[in-house]
């Protein structure tokens, strides 16, 4: 039981940060295939209660387990595809320090997070929209449609 658990701590503070438990279970069992979802899970719950973890929301409703690292850090995150990216910045951490001091708050967690959407997405997007440009086709076509649509107004003029 215990390497079992074992196995779970190394796979989740040696790999990248921010996993769901389905990717996290999806590791470990690379390593051990006999350890279950559950021990995973279970194992989560307990690396967050000795506070060596925590559980992060990023707006997209999945909840994922991230590191407790010594020195605060961020995130970027991306709203379309949910990919998370993390930095660490003694100048924001030392602000955010210097603001809680003048407010009196003891800090308990930092918190710095920028939301919005990442080169990949963006690239992506670009892609598609710089394809739709305007065709010169139909200059040839532009005096034969007219008789078309005299045709049509009369039949149709009944129903609108
Ligand atoms: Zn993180
Ligand atoms: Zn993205």
């Amino acid at each position: 039981m215990t390497s079992q658990r074992e196995t779970i701590f190394r796979a989740f503070f040696e790999s990248e940060p921010h996993m769901t438990v389905e990717e996290l279970h999806e590791r470990v069992i690379n390593m051990d295939p006999a350890i279950a979802y559950t021990t995973v899970w279970r194992t989560l719950k307990l690396i967050c209660e000795v506070g060596l973890g925590e559980k992060k929301y990023f707006g997209d409703g999945v909840v994922r387990y991230d590191r407790v690292t010594s020195t605060p850090h961020g995130h970027l995150v991306c709203q379309k595809c949910g990919s998370t990216e993390e930095f660490f910045s003694n100048e924001i951490t030392q602000l955010l320090q210097d603001k809680a001091d003048e407010a009196g708050l003891l800090p308990e967690e930092f918190r710095i997070e920028v939301v919005g959407i990442c080169l990949k997405c963006r690239q992506q997007q670009g892609a598609t929209g710089a394809d739709s440009s305007d065709s010169d086709s139909s200059d040839s076509e532009k005096g034969q449609p007219k008789k078309k649509s005299n045709v049509i107004d009369i039949s149709g003029a009944g129903g609108m």
